[in-house]
């Protein structure tokens, strides 16, 4: 790194907080004032603003929500929820954070993982249609499938949809990555029959801590949901079924409803920031990030490619520049996966090749203009 180059990190959960400190230390105190810290009137105030945030699914009905532990166990509870477990086969892609499979295997179900669409890195409805219609040997019936919005872009959804419709498969969102995004005006999150949200620290809406919310349209779903996060209680200390511990605190509640009202803002400041990285690009080696029609990106991630993915890393350092890779090894590749984990025909090649070339640029709303110029001009300096 140049001498007196300050470096942009790629993430700074930190600077956000330290945007927000007054009202954030505020609601901190009054959460810790109220004598009581676990599942209270912060965390039903959040679900409810939450559940009206995101307005109606496809079908009319008002999204209820559902805070729980983190974004892994919402995608956990929904498939719980429905009864998907032992026996059931789950599909998903291997191009994503390996919580989405985890939770799979955490319900007790099977993953089968797909490949992507190199262009946009969400699942190929194609291949989809190929293993809902003519599902891989040895499986046991496939009973869902986990869109993934990936990098706040939503995945191709209305040929799943159809898909998932025609074969008697549920449709879950995974849109730990996309909070507030759209398609073709509506809300990612509300047109599967569930959705799960991750709220880590790094996220579009982010706790300061562990947490997760799952929203649905089913109301009956939601209250079955709700008591399985609590040992299965419908009343106080009474367990009706089988449940787990998944709660979300009041801290945290009191923090995230500080934050959703800015959320909305915070997304159209990423996607001035992707504007000025693409407009940076143009012309140079490397294309900016493709975008859907119809999409309103959230730019969780602004992700590149490159085949010098190393080169171009050390370069952008050097200038300053600091940057991540989202995800550095797919998940039928890791350890605890390789040669275990189901694939449908395309043995997900293209995932195997965009982990080898992907890498993310600073991307966070609390990014400076100073900032955003720096790595404009890091990325400018890409094509000499
Ligand atoms: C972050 C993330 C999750 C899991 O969220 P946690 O809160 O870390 O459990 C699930 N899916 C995707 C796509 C994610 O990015």
């Amino acid at each position: 790194m140049n001498a007196g180059i300050p470096m942009v990190p790629q993430a700074d959960p930190g600077a956000a907080y330290r945007a927000q400190k007054e009202a954030i230390d505020a609601a901190v105190a009054r959460a810790l004032g109220s004598g009581w810290y676990i599942l209270g009137k912060e965390g039903e105030a959040f679900e409810r603003e939450y559940g009206a945030w995101l307005g109606r699914n496809a079908g009319g009905a008002p999204m209820t929500a559902v805070g729980c532990a983190n974004g892994t166990d919402a995608l956990v509870l929904i498939l719980r929820g429905l009864g998907i477990g032992e026996g059931s086969t789950v599909v998903t892609v291997s191009h994503t954070a390996v919580a989405t499979v985890a939770a799979i295997e955490m319900a007790g179900a099977t993953p089968l993982l797909v490949d992507i669409d190199p262009e946009h890195y969400t699942m190929d409805p194609d291949e989809l249609v190929a293993v809902l219609e003519d599902p891989p040997p040895g499986l046991p019936p496939i009973r869902a499938v986990i869109a993934v919005h990936l990098y706040g872009q939503a995945c191709d959804l209305d040929p799943m949809l159809a898909a998932c419709e025609r074969n008697g498969v549920v449709l879950i969102e995974d849109v730990a990555q996309a909070h507030g995004g759209r398609l073709d005006g509506r809300m990612l999150g509300t047109m599967g029959r569930a959705a799960a949200f991750s709220l880590y620290p790094t996220k579009n809406l982010a706790a300061l801590g562990d947490g997760g919310v799952l929203a649905t349209g089913d109301e009956a779903l939601a209250k079955r949901i709700a008591a399985i996060r609590q040992y299965g209680w419908h009343e106080r200390y009474i367990s009706a079924e089988v449940g787990v511990n998944s709660r979300l605190d009041e801290l945290q509640a009191a923090i995230l409803r500080v934050r959703l009202p800015l959320l909305d803002a915070g997304n159209a400041r990423r996607r001035v920031i992707a504007d000025a990285y693409d407009a940076a690009l143009a012309g140079g080696p490397i294309a900016p990030p493709a975008r859907r029609a119809g999409v309103e990106h959230v730019f969780h991630q602004y992700v590149l490619r490159s085949a010098d993915r190393t080169a171009v890393q050390a370069r952008l350092k050097s200038q300053g520049v600091g940057t991540g890779i989202h995800y550095p090894m797919p998940v039928h590749l890791q350890p605890a996966y390789k040669g275990r984990a189901a694939l449908g025909p395309a043995a997900c090649a293209e995932t195997a090749r965009a982990a080898l070339e992907v890498f993310s640029l600073p991307m966070y709303p609390e990014l400076t203009d100073a900032q955003v110029e720096q790595v404009c001009g890091a990325l400018k300096g890409l094509a000499g």
